[in-house]
């Protein structure tokens, strides 16, 4: 497989629709995980829920040291409310660009993990290759739902030594990203006819001191040299059910971001102290990803990238959350980079693209890597 090969496998799968939700990952997965197979890995499907679909690729292995993982996601996010002049799942070009949903986040990283993958099969099949392991995803969109339940399946995870994340950086390796913890906050009042407001309790108002002390809230934790500090967002709120009623019921929707170093723990136990009698739904808790820019492999991978890319690689981290988060659970102590075709700036936008010519570099640098790896 050429390089050539990665653009129409991006095409092929933007072909299956696998917008999330509802995701519908599986068959997507099963293309992907069907060439890899082909190609004489050992292939593993996971399904967490029916049709809820990830894979787990792995070719050569060693004693030695553990393989090289790389990971993407199959599921894209929808195509919104504004109208696309491009057909999102039919891979229409112009020029150098290719138009989808997920052509930049992130079916072409997915397709240039995969081809970059098969490349290699044959030398990486040997004995005394520490090997690479395959991980494409279900579910990350929303919450990386899928890499969470992978996380808790460490047979069938095994090890690995390095991840590198397809995410889209226009190929610029990334050292890591901001953690997150995303919570619903639910407050309870007395329900009374709005004429006697003293015969109730106003869980609005409850709600609405909460999102005064969030505002006010101080992390007390240094900001980190390169991500900047951690903010904390209040993005919903909502309560009552009609202007004459004293609310019974409340909730706000919180969005924190984390830097590394931060005990999520703690900082939970302190939210949950100003938020006095509110019950806390946290329904994402992502640790921050960090790899020091000094380390040896993050060294070997910015002199790798840097004869492709051509310009001068500094640390920078993504914007963005990635499964690495829960990667790190099963693949502790990994360094982490995030590289992948997709512009990020065209992630979950309505005509997304991303260039073809980015594609082709992704599959060199992921075969640079992989060799570099395993020493072949
Ligand atoms: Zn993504």
């Amino acid at each position: 497989m050429k390089a050539q090969d990665a653009v129409s496998l991006t095409r092929t799968l933007l072909g299956f629709d696998t917008v999330n939700p509802p995701g519908r990952e599986r068959d997507c997965a099963h293309r992907a995980g069907q060439l890899l197979k082909d190609a004489g890995f050992s292939v593993e499907f996971f399904d967490y829920e029916p049709g809820r679909t990830s894979v787990v690729a792995r070719i050569g292995g060693s004693e030695a040291k553990p393989p090289l993982c790389l990971t993407g996601h199959l599921d894209v996010v929808p195509l919104g409310t504004r109208k696309w002049t491009k057909d999102p799942f039919s891979g229409e070009t112009d020029g150098d660009k290719l138009y989808g949903r997920g052509t930049s986040d992130m079916k072409s990283g997915v397709a240039a993990i995969v081809v970059a993958s098969i490349n290699l099969s044959k030398i990486l099949r040997g004995k005394n290759s520490p090997g690479i392991v395959v991980v494409l995803t279900a579910a990350e969109e929303g919450g990386c739902v899928g890499s969470a339940r992978l996380a808790e399946l460490p047979k069938l995870m095994g090890k690995a030594g390095a991840i590198v994340v397809g995410e889209p950086t226009s190929n610029y390796p990334m050292v890591g990203h901001k953690g997150s913890i995303k919570f619903h906050a639910h407050f309870r009042g007395v329900s009374a006819h709005g004429s006697m407001p003293q015969l109730g309790v106003n869980a609005i108002y409850k709600a609405a001191k909460a999102v005064a002390s969030l505002e006010a809230f101080q992390f007390g934790a240094p900001a980190h040299p390169v991500m900047g500090g951690p903010t904390l967002n209040v993005g919903t709120m909502s309560g009552g059910s009609g202007v004459n009623l004293v609310p019974d019921a409340a909730s706000i929707g919180v969005d924190i971001r984390t830097v590394p170093g931060m005990d999520h723990e703690k900082l939970i136990a302190r939210l949950k102290e100003i938020l006095g009698d509110a019950q806390l739904d946290v329904f994402s808790n992502l640790n921050a990803v960090w790899t020091e820019p000094e380390k040896a492999w993050m060294q070997r991978v910015f002199e790798l990238c840097k004869p492709i890319l051509n310009e001068k690689l500094e640390a920078r981290t993504a914007p963005y959350m990635t499964d690495a988060a829960n990667l790190l659970k099963v693949y502790a102590g990994a360094p982490v980079v995030v590289l992948g075709p997709g512009e990020a700036a065209m992630a979950h936008q309505t005509d997304e693209y991303c260039r073809m010519e980015r594609i082709g570099q992704s599959v060199a640098i992921y075969e640079a890597l992989i060799r570099d790896w395993c020493g072949v």
